[in-house]
């Protein structure tokens, strides 16, 4: 059995998952972990991610972040927080590449719309989408449905769940019920995302010219950085001002949750997983922290997420999936033959409406505004 780095003992060790859905025989040249992540890396919906977006719609240009390469800094920061904590870092790895899986074309604009259109049929979240994706809609094993991960990698990619869907999802829901813990992998991928995804859209939000730096300056720690950079580099402007000033701010960030965390596991003193797993959340960031980090988040949703001009493109976004969704359910013979439920009647509307969204949830942007033309204009094909 190939085996995993030296370890902390309450980190999740490759042999001793609980396994995958479907038992395989084990890996012999990499660690279950790893297998996971390069059967990430291999699928479909990864490759996708490369034309799906959070802020900007994909055509508004090329420098933007996208979901892809979102989810290889997710990796990055998870990775080097895994790193210094002793934790199992291909673990991380592969939660950080799955986790935006399932988000819909259009970022958060797509998912709520979507989301309203699925209302009566059981609701669209994108984490159990995300799920949904590496346990059942990638085709590419003969004898299984899906990727088959581990439960370690499906725990950390089930972020968040409601309670009635919790309920469906057997011992993987069971956290959500009971109120337990994931594993320490799976906290840190989560803060990983937040650190990663308030970094970028600084970046990408300056870049688009929607917020300016005069404005974050109105930020604690954007401010007292932008000030160090300045006296370090006298007379530096532009774009290495302000990437001096986020690389500070991601390491802050970064070395504040390693530091809180290292404290917080040496109080709880955890000795296995199942420890980890039943004991107060271990891996966060210092109050001062968690503070600042809200303090970015409030200003980012005031003056980028809220930006009259970021509003009119999610309009735009909103009202194509909408429409998409309800002509695709009033007509599914207009739905692709792979998604659509061969018996129509009030049974079948549930699980037509779940195609449906399975179809649309998988659309990259730019074929969600191609495949609304071609529905919607008679000059396309
Ligand atoms: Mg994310």
């Amino acid at each position: 059995m190939f085996s995993d780095h030296q370890l902390a003992p309450y980190a999740a060790q490759s042999a001793q998952s609980k396994g995958r859905r479907f038992s395989e025989p084990a890996p012999n040249s990499r660690s279950e972990f790893q297998r996971d992540r390069d059967r990430i890396i291999h699928s479909t919906a990864f490759r996708r991610l490369e034309y799906k977006t959070q802020v900007f719609v994909n055509h508004e240009g090329d420098l933007f972040r996208t979901r892809l390469t979102h989810s290889i800094e997710v990796a990055q920061i998870a990775r080097s927080i895994a790193r210094n904590l002793s934790l199992n870092e291909d673990l991380v790895e592969a939660i950080s590449l799955a986790h935006d899986l399932g988000h819909t074309p259009f970022g958060h604009a797509g998912q709520d719309a979507l989301n309203a259109c699925m209302k009566d049929y059981g609701g669209f979240e994108h984490n159990l989408q995300s799920l949904r994706v590496v346990d059942v809609l990638e085709e590419r094993y003969a004898s299984f449905e899906g990727l088959n991960l581990t439960f370690e990698a499906r725990e950390g990619i089930l972020k968040h769940c409601s309670l009635n869907n919790a309920k469906q999802l057997g011992e993987l829901g069971l956290r959500f019920i009971d109120k337990t813990q994931p594993s320490l992998e799976a906290q840190l991928t989560n803060l990983a995302d937040e650190i990663a995804y308030n970094n970028h859209d600084i970046d990408d939000g300056l870049r688009s010219g929607l917020i300016t730096e005069s404005q974050l300056m109105e930020v604690d720690c954007y401010a007292r950085f932008r000030r160090e950079v300045d006296s370090t580099y006298p007379g530096i402007s532009g774009r290495r001002a302000i990437s001096e000033t986020i690389r500070r701010m991601i390491n802050l960030l970064i070395m504040d949750l390693i530091s809180t965390s290292e404290k917080r596991i040496a109080d709880c003193k955890p000795q296995s997983i199942a420890d980890v797993r039943s004991m107060p959340a271990m891996i966060a960031f210092s109050d001062g922290m968690y503070q600042e980090a809200k303090a970015l988040k409030s200003f980012l949703y005031e003056h980028l997420y809220r930006h009259y001009l970021v509003n009119r493109m999610s309009n735009k976004a909103k009202n194509t999936v909408r429409e998409l969704f309800t002509l695709m359910m009033a007509e599914p013979s207009l739905v692709p033959p792979d998604y659509r439920v061969a018996r129509q009647d009030d049974q079948t509307q549930l699980l037509q409406a779940r195609r449906i969204a399975d179809y649309i949830a998988g659309m990259t942007d730019r074929f969600a505004i191609r495949e609304h033309r071609r529905l919607y204009l008679i000059e396309e094909v």
